[in-house]
């Protein structure tokens, strides 16, 4: 394949949410526009939640651009979600390649060479919607690799049968933490440790409380004005049923980090040692962004310089989704529409007028 075989405006990586709400915007312009996406179908990192995964929001809360989700009892479910998504890119019609992985991202005459597994494609513009699911964090324990139990992620787990009857470490204090040691506490015998203590919302507030008392705060930092801090940042623990289960079966506490690991478990502070055959982290994601590498603007923490969302160093190059950093809730599928909208726009008058970038 050559490269003068496949020149796009656009070129959009990824075909999660955050892709499909830019890809959404920019059907309102001329430009050509194609979505590269790794994953064998739709859905994004909902197609890897765990079995009984569901939205903090009622759908109408949780929605793209265009085409709301389709109403459904209660909060919607994981399949709910990936259904949403692939209807939603075959509702619009948008021009997706998958699977295809890209591998790297080259300046080139003003424009860009895309290079992936399948092939290389041509771009004037290049948006980045890579995610965050296939690049885990786990965090830094000693002795780490001399563990002989299991090691999951929370990015792998899809539910407790197969911990059935074993003892199990949960590690980490957000929403995959709590629900992960929920299931699992109903099967195994299980331990949480939290870095601080966990903050639990009250039980009646959902997602769409979350995101208004986030929202409130980003407006008044927008203008200028301190809001007191509501009770409740985007990460603290919504109380879905069975976290409120695990809260009456009395295994809703946690306990502070470890201090390294042993053969067959882990040491405390106190030098006390307790076995366990499996450790799950629930320790967060970091932005996956290995595409841009040789391009030089990955940053030590792993994120990129944005002015607004398109990239200080590299012009022509835009990141949506991944987290606060590329936008206030930019990661959420209500949150993401403001910021879709405004690359969409930003794209469009960068290249409007101008020939295709052809060699
Ligand atoms: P993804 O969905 O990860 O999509 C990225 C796509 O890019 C994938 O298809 C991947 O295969 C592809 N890709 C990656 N690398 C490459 C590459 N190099 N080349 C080509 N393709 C590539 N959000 C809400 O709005 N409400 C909620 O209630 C909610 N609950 C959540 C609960 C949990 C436990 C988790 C983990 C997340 C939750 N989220 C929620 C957040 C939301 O699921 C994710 O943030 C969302 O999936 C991000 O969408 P995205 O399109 O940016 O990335």
């Amino acid at each position: 394949v050559t490269t003068e075989e496949r020149p796009y405006d656009v070129v959009i990586v990824g075909g999660g949410q955050s892709a499909l709400a830019v890809a959404y915007f920019l059907r309102r312009t001329s430009l050509s526009v194609m979505l590269l996406d790794s994953a064998h179908a739709p859905g994004g990192a909902w197609v890897h939640g765990w079995d009984s995964l569901r939205l903090f929001s009622p759908a109408q809360w949780s929605s793209l651009p265009g085409w709301s989700m389709p109403s459904v009892e209660g909060y919607p479910t994981r399949d709910d979600i990936v259904d949403y998504l692939a209807q939603y890119e075959k509702r619009y019609n948008f021009s997706i390649e998958r699977p295809v992985l890209v591998t790297d991202i080259c300046r080139d005459d003003g424009g860009f060479i895309v290079h992936a597994d399948q092939g290389v494609w041509r771009a004037r513009a290049v948006i980045s919607a890579t995610g965050t699911w296939s690049h885990p964090y786990v965090p830094v324990y000693p002795n780490r690799s001399s563990y002989v139990g299991q090691q999951m992620h929370s990015a792998h787990y899809r539910n407790a049968t197969p911990f059935t009857g074993q003892e199990v470490l949960v590690v980490g204090g957000g929403n995959s933490g709590a629900q992960i040691l929920a299931e699992v506490s109903g099967v195994a015998k299980s331990t949480w440790v939290t870095q601080t203590e966990p903050i639990f919302l009250p039980d009646d507030v959902d997602g769409r409380v979350l995101f208004e008392r986030a929202t409130a705060k980003w407006k008044a930092r927008q203008e200028g004005r301190v809001l007191q801090d509501p009770p409740g940042g985007l990460g603290d623990v919504v109380m879905v049923d069975s976290v409120k289960a695990a809260r009456e079966r009395g295994v809703l506490k946690a306990v502070r980090p470890f201090r390294e690991f042993a053969e067959n478990g882990v040491i405390w502070q106190d030098g006390s040692e307790t076995a366990f055959d499996a450790v799950i982290w629930c320790t967060g994601f970091r932005p996956a962004l290995r595409h841009l590498e040789s391009l030089g603007i990955v940053t030590q923490e792993g994120k990129v310089a944005l002015s607004g969302t398109q990239s200080v160093n590299v012009p022509g190059l835009w990141l949506v989704g991944y987290g606060e950093w590329t936008g206030f809730a930019s990661a959420t599928l209500i949150g993401g529409m403001r910021y879709a909208k405004a690359t969409a726009l930003e794209v469009a008058q960068a290249l409007q007028g101008e020939p295709l970038a052809q060699q």
